[in-house]
């Protein structure tokens, strides 16, 4: 279990250090090291910072190769790049996904992406054309229910559009339609105890991409019957009752293996993902089952990959996710502590076969895109927000 992540060394809490507090000998500033010396900076420089190195990640391969979700993020008013630079480049790389039908791996996010884009650059008749793309996607019979690849993920797109271009873009009836499958599908495949469950390849998944945590996010955005609502809240409540004695969460339905802490499966999606919910349904219990899943992304978060989808990037969103939910600054700090691990080693480790680049080293859900998305979206703590998670 060990050899997944590096043990967080780092002190619980450091309190920035002031303009004035600056002031420290020579021999204590050498006493500390880089990793430290970063975490005592005042927020305004050491995020000042940050921006620095995704920009210098700008002059590598990385922005031409990594940037499928950026456009999405609205990444470009921080960096100065125009979004049909990102989404040019992007579109001609997921042609092999246009076959899929999901926000996050498919069709309906680069017409979801390209509709945003155009909005933005003004261009009317380019908005036209990708919102009538996105509206002949037809979802085949035999879809999964998750998020990466399923209805789930479909609906996602849908949130996203209405979101940015405006409430109606995709109507409550076309939504309507595919809660309908899936509250459904959640209903037959139950076993009694969980409202709602769904079955992948084999297994009835709970994390992120694949499971529950993911599918449950998506329904607490979309208008809910009141039965329907109930089995979403009981949902989490069953899997807030059944998570790890170590407060991780299962990646699947009756494993045992308390060994993933990543976005996709275990602790930070369903953190994620609890978050949403104290914050849909106003519920005590899901505040408190988030900021305990927080308690094992800093223990055993720090992971040996880079990326978002099941690296340190990722799951420094939970604790960025916590600070906007309570306005707690430890959590802020927390969030300030992983980014800080990245920037002071996360190349050298790499370099050294201590860290794994990723399987796709400069995407955004494997690679060093990730980090750098995740430096820029830390300039602005409030705002930031889990890349195609936390619209
Ligand atoms: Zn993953």
């Amino acid at each position: 279990m060990g050899d997944r992540y590096f043990p967080n060394e780092m002190p619980d809490y450091i309190p920035e250090t002031t303009t004035a507090a600056v002031e420290e000998t020579v021999t204590e500033r050498n006493n500390k090291d880089s990793l430290t010396k970063l975490l005592s900076l005042p927020y305004n420089i050491l995020s000042q910072r940050l921006k620095a190195s995704a920009l210098d990640l700008k002059d590598t391969r990385f922005w031409v190769l990594s940037l499928f979700l950026s456009v999405l993020l609205l990444a470009y008013p921080k960096v100065g790049v125009t979004a049909f630079e990102y989404f040019n480049a992007e579109v001609a790389l997921v042609v092999w996904e246009l076959r899929r039908v999901t926000f996050i791996c498919g069709w309906a996010g680069v017409c979801a992406l390209g509709a945003v884009a155009a909005k933005h650059a003004g261009d009317g008749r380019l908005l036209d054309h990708y919102l009538a793309q996105f509206k002949e996607i037809r979802l085949p019979s035999d879809l999964p229910y998750e998020l990466l690849y399923g209805r789930a993920g479909f609906l996602w797109a849908c949130s996203f559009l209405n979101k940015h271009i405006g409430k109606e873009t995709i109507s409550a009836s076309c939504k309507r339609a595919v809660v309908d499958e899936i509250i459904k599908a959640g209903r037959l495949t139950r076993n009694g105890k969980c409202p709602l469950l769904y079955e992948w390849h084999g297994k009835r998944y709970w994390g992120a991409a694949h499971g529950l945590a993911g599918i449950m996010l998506v329904l607490m955005d979309l208008e809910l019957t009141p039965d329907e609502v109930e089995d979403v809240k009981g949902t989490l409540h069953y899997m807030i009752k059944n998570h790890f004695p170590s407060g991780n969460y299962p990646s699947s339905e009756g494993n045992k293996l308390d060994c993933l802490v990543h976005w996709c499966h275990g602790a930070p999606g369903i953190a994620l993902t609890l978050a949403k919910a104290a914050e849909v349904f106003g519920d005590k219990e899901f505040l408190q089952a988030a900021m305990e899943a927080g308690e094992v992304v800093w223990n055993r978060g720090l992971l040996k990959r880079v990326g978002i989808c099941h690296g340190i990037s990722g799951n420094t969103y939970v604790f960025l996710s916590l600070y906007r939910l309570t306005g707690n600054v430890e959590y802020l700090y927390r969030a300030k502590a992983f980014a800080c691990f990245l920037h002071d080693r996360a190349q050298k480790l790499v370099s050294e076969g201590k860290m794994h680049g990723g399987d796709r080293p400069y995407s955004l859900f494997e690679g060093f895109g990730g980090m750098a998305y995740l430096f820029l979206d830390i300039l602005e703590p409030s705002e930031a927000r889990f890349p195609a998670y936390e619209l």
